[in-house]
Protein backbone atom coordinates (compact mmCIF):
# COMPACT_ATOMS: atom_id res chain seq x y z
CA UNK A 1 0.00 0.00 0.00
CA UNK A 2 1.41 3.76 -0.86
CA UNK A 3 -0.07 6.63 0.35
CA UNK A 4 1.42 9.56 -1.57
CA UNK A 5 1.87 13.35 -0.86
CA UNK A 6 2.31 13.38 2.43
CA UNK A 7 4.09 16.42 3.52
CA UNK A 8 7.31 16.07 5.87
CA UNK A 9 5.38 17.70 8.72
CA UNK A 10 2.23 15.82 8.66
CA UNK A 11 3.88 12.46 8.52
CA UNK A 12 4.84 12.08 13.14
CA UNK A 13 1.14 12.51 12.93
CA UNK A 14 -0.27 10.19 10.38
CA UNK A 15 2.74 7.48 11.64
CA UNK A 16 0.42 7.94 14.73
CA UNK A 17 -2.31 6.52 13.01
CA UNK A 18 -3.67 3.05 14.12
CA UNK A 19 -3.39 1.39 10.52
CA UNK A 20 0.28 1.84 10.62
CA UNK A 21 0.44 0.92 14.33
CA UNK A 22 -1.01 -2.34 12.91
CA UNK A 23 0.99 -2.11 9.60
CA UNK A 24 3.90 -0.41 10.18
CA UNK A 25 5.74 1.68 7.36
CA UNK A 26 9.33 0.95 8.73
CA UNK A 27 8.53 -2.92 8.89
CA UNK A 28 11.53 -5.32 9.46
CA UNK A 29 13.32 -6.79 6.42
CA UNK A 30 11.85 -10.26 7.38
CA UNK A 31 8.09 -8.83 7.25
CA UNK A 32 9.34 -6.83 3.96
CA UNK A 33 9.87 -9.70 1.78
CA UNK A 34 7.36 -11.78 3.44
CA UNK A 35 4.80 -13.42 1.31
CA UNK A 36 1.79 -15.81 1.66
CA UNK A 37 -0.99 -17.30 -0.68
CA UNK A 38 -4.65 -17.50 1.44
CA UNK A 39 -4.06 -20.38 2.68
CA UNK A 40 -6.79 -22.88 3.95
CA UNK A 41 -9.16 -19.52 5.40
CA UNK A 42 -9.96 -19.37 1.72
CA UNK A 43 -9.04 -21.89 -0.57
CA UNK A 44 -10.13 -25.33 -0.38
CA UNK A 45 -7.00 -26.99 -2.17
CA UNK A 46 -4.57 -25.25 0.70
CA UNK A 47 -3.27 -28.58 3.12
CA UNK A 48 -1.61 -26.06 5.57
CA UNK A 49 -2.80 -22.98 7.24
CA UNK A 50 -0.36 -20.19 5.82
CA UNK A 51 -1.18 -16.73 6.92
CA UNK A 52 -1.14 -16.66 10.38
CA UNK A 53 1.64 -18.98 10.16
CA UNK A 54 3.63 -16.85 7.92
CA UNK A 55 2.79 -14.08 10.58
CA UNK A 56 3.93 -16.05 13.39
CA UNK A 57 7.20 -17.46 12.07
CA UNK A 58 8.04 -13.54 11.14
CA UNK A 59 7.18 -12.22 14.44
CA UNK A 60 9.41 -14.85 16.07
CA UNK A 61 12.05 -14.38 14.03
CA UNK A 62 11.95 -10.65 14.42
CA UNK A 63 12.25 -10.94 18.16
CA UNK A 64 14.94 -13.63 17.71
CA UNK A 65 17.04 -12.21 15.43
CA UNK A 66 18.92 -8.55 14.95
CA UNK A 67 20.17 -7.07 11.67
CA UNK A 68 18.96 -9.24 9.27
CA UNK A 69 19.70 -8.43 5.88
CA UNK A 70 16.72 -7.75 2.86
CA UNK A 71 15.12 -11.10 2.42
CA UNK A 72 12.70 -12.71 0.71
CA UNK A 73 10.07 -15.66 2.30
CA UNK A 74 7.01 -16.37 0.66
CA UNK A 75 4.64 -19.15 1.29
CA UNK A 76 2.61 -21.19 -0.62
CA UNK A 77 -0.20 -23.66 0.79
CA UNK A 78 0.03 -26.39 -1.68
CA UNK A 79 2.05 -27.21 -5.35
CA UNK A 80 0.04 -24.89 -7.00
CA UNK A 81 2.67 -22.40 -5.69
CA UNK A 82 0.56 -19.21 -5.85
CA UNK A 83 2.64 -18.07 -3.13
CA UNK A 84 5.74 -17.95 -5.69
CA UNK A 85 7.54 -19.80 -3.21
CA UNK A 86 10.41 -20.97 -6.22
CA UNK A 87 11.04 -17.37 -6.90
CA UNK A 88 12.26 -16.52 -3.25
CA UNK A 89 15.17 -16.64 -0.96
CA UNK A 90 13.46 -18.66 1.22
CA UNK A 91 10.12 -20.42 -0.08
CA UNK A 92 8.13 -22.78 2.06
CA UNK A 93 5.64 -25.09 0.30
CA UNK A 94 2.84 -26.32 2.87
CA UNK A 95 2.36 -30.36 3.22
CA UNK A 96 1.25 -32.88 5.59
CA UNK A 97 3.99 -34.84 7.24
CA UNK A 98 3.87 -38.09 9.60
CA UNK A 99 5.58 -37.31 13.12
CA UNK A 100 6.12 -39.83 15.64
CA UNK A 101 2.90 -41.54 14.48
CA UNK A 102 0.55 -37.85 14.03
CA UNK A 103 -0.11 -36.13 11.01
CA UNK A 104 0.79 -32.80 10.85
CA UNK A 105 0.84 -29.60 9.37
CA UNK A 106 4.99 -29.19 7.59
CA UNK A 107 7.09 -27.70 4.79
CA UNK A 108 9.64 -28.38 2.69
CA UNK A 109 12.05 -25.42 2.58
CA UNK A 110 13.41 -24.15 -0.51
CA UNK A 111 16.52 -21.30 -0.95
CA UNK A 112 17.49 -19.38 -3.96
CA UNK A 113 14.93 -18.28 -6.05
CA UNK A 114 14.90 -15.12 -7.68
CA UNK A 115 12.63 -13.72 -10.51
CA UNK A 116 14.11 -11.04 -13.13
CA UNK A 117 16.73 -11.06 -15.70
CA UNK A 118 18.29 -13.99 -14.77
CA UNK A 119 15.47 -15.86 -12.76
CA UNK A 120 16.15 -18.77 -10.94
CA UNK A 121 13.91 -21.47 -9.18
CA UNK A 122 14.93 -22.53 -5.63
CA UNK A 123 16.06 -25.65 -4.48
CA UNK A 124 14.17 -27.65 -1.97
CA UNK A 125 16.93 -28.00 1.19
CA UNK A 126 14.64 -29.47 3.78
CA UNK A 127 11.99 -31.69 3.97
CA UNK A 128 8.75 -32.48 5.92
CA UNK A 129 9.46 -29.60 8.99
CA UNK A 130 6.78 -29.48 11.06
CA UNK A 131 5.24 -26.06 11.10
CA UNK A 132 5.45 -26.11 14.97
CA UNK A 133 9.38 -26.22 15.11
CA UNK A 134 9.83 -24.08 11.46
CA UNK A 135 10.64 -20.46 13.25
CA UNK A 136 13.67 -22.36 15.61
CA UNK A 137 14.60 -24.41 11.97
CA UNK A 138 14.69 -20.90 10.08
CA UNK A 139 16.51 -18.73 13.34
CA UNK A 140 19.41 -20.95 12.27
CA UNK A 141 19.15 -20.49 8.37
CA UNK A 142 18.24 -16.87 7.74
CA UNK A 143 21.43 -14.69 9.03
CA UNK A 144 23.28 -16.59 6.64
CA UNK A 145 20.86 -16.89 3.73
CA UNK A 146 20.68 -13.13 2.36
CA UNK A 147 20.02 -12.96 -1.36
CA UNK A 148 23.90 -11.80 -1.59
CA UNK A 149 24.98 -14.99 -0.29
CA UNK A 150 22.15 -17.27 -2.08
CA UNK A 151 23.88 -16.47 -5.75
CA UNK A 152 26.87 -16.04 -7.40
CA UNK A 153 29.14 -13.34 -6.18
CA UNK A 154 30.07 -10.53 -8.62
CA UNK A 155 33.03 -12.66 -9.41
CA UNK A 156 30.94 -15.27 -10.71
CA UNK A 157 31.96 -17.83 -7.79
CA UNK A 158 29.28 -19.91 -6.38
CA UNK A 159 28.45 -19.93 -2.65
CA UNK A 160 27.93 -23.13 -0.90
CA UNK A 161 24.40 -23.63 -0.29
CA UNK A 162 22.86 -24.43 3.55
CA UNK A 163 23.09 -28.24 5.23
CA UNK A 164 20.49 -28.07 8.13
CA UNK A 165 19.57 -30.99 9.98
CA UNK A 166 16.08 -30.73 11.55
CA UNK A 167 14.98 -33.17 14.16
CA UNK A 168 11.73 -34.61 14.37
CA UNK A 169 11.95 -35.91 17.75
CA UNK A 170 12.61 -33.45 20.20
S1 LIG B 1 -0.94 -22.15 -3.44
FE1 LIG B 1 -2.53 -23.70 -3.22
S2 LIG B 1 -3.43 -23.23 -1.21
FE2 LIG B 1 -2.35 -21.40 -1.84
S3 LIG B 1 -3.93 -20.15 -2.87
FE3 LIG B 1 -2.82 -21.36 -4.44
S4 LIG B 1 -4.10 -23.15 -4.75
FE4 LIG B 1 -4.70 -22.26 -2.79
Amino acid sequence: MIVPNIPDRRIGSLVEEPLLRSLPYNASEVFKGLVSCVGNDYCNLAVIETKSRALEVAQQLEQSLTGVKPITMHWSGCPAGCGNHLVADIGLLGKRAKVNGEVVEAVDVFVGGRTGPDPKPALKILEDVPCNKLASVLEGLVPYHTRAKLHKTGRGKAVSRPQVEVSQNS
